[in-house]
């Protein structure tokens, strides 16, 4: 374990952060990265409910999960793991949901098609500005409505093991503004992006670029790059990798 002082929104909490044992890839440093993005939220969660704000995200709606979802590599790599253990029925099911989104996204020239060189980003109609490329390609990939290829019955399929950038967002506006990107929904405030600190580490660690993919390409990319993330680190340099890859709005100590 890691103890670390959490310091955000006026309020500061240690807690012990779970560090990979002997070697391994950047892929066992997610229960901390989950663990933290937990703390992180749970707090920012209870300050907006002092406000009168409270969380009105709800099982059985999947209107986020249409938006597209950048992912580190690490999960990409984590999230072709976790299909390729479903059975069978469960797995050839979501494969087909990835083929059919890929398939819609090509047909909107929002993807190249396949060739020898892995895809790894959406195709912008702005050139050169970073912010109007993804404000660009986020906008059509959610007027296009692709339901996320794990999403079953507007409920997370794979809710244990979902992308970290999904624990970080939840709103407290009228579930309603959710069905439109320029809705106006006001998000929980997140004080540091753990799901951004991964794909750093990667970067860093591993020398992996881009760190960080749209989901809808995380097998397509586990398939023909995840070998990229296999060389092993201790625990230590894992941790210390993710941690100082965080940007926080507020400190964040070590104690231990
Ligand atoms: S992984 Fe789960 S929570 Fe995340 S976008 Fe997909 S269905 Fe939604």
């Amino acid at each position: 374990m890691r103890k670390v002082r959490l310091t955000m929104l006026g309020a500061t909490r240690e807690l012990d952060l779970p560090v990979p044992g002997g070697q391994g890839s950047l892929v066992n440093v997610l229960p901390a990265a989950r663990k933290l993005t937990h703390e992180m939220m749970s707090l920012s969660t209870r300050r907006e409910a002092e406000r009168g704000l409270k969380v009105s995200c709800k099982a059985a709606c999947g209107a986020c999960c249409r938006q597209l979802v950048p992912i580190s590599v690490v999960e990409a790599k984590s999230l072709a793991a976790v299909v390729a253990k479903m059975p069978k029925p469960r797995r050839d099911a979501v494969l087909r949901r990835f083929e059919v989104a890929l398939a819609k996204l090509e047909a909107s020239g929002l993807l190249p098609p396949i060739s020898s060189e892995p895809r790894t980003a959406l195709v912008s109609a702005e050139e050169g500005d970073e912010a109007a490329a993804w404000d660009d390609v986020s906008h059509r990939y959610f007027a296009l409505q692709i339901a996320c290829p794990f999403l079953e019955k507007e409920s997370c399929s794979i809710y244990e093991d979902r992308p970290v950038i999904c624990r970080e967002y939840l709103v407290t506006s009228d579930p309603a503004l959710c069905g439109s990107i320029d809705g106006g929904a006001r998000s929980v405030p997140r004080p540091t992006f753990p799901s951004r600190g991964l794909a750093v580490a990667a970067e860093r660690l591993d020398g992996v670029p881009p760190s960080s993919i749209p989901l809808t390409l995380a097998l397509e990319w586990a398939e023909a790059r995840g070998h990229e993330l296999a060389a092993t680190h201790t625990g230590t340099e894992m941790m210390n990798a993710f941690l100082d890859s965080l940007v926080w709005g507020e400190e964040l100590d070590d104690v231990e």
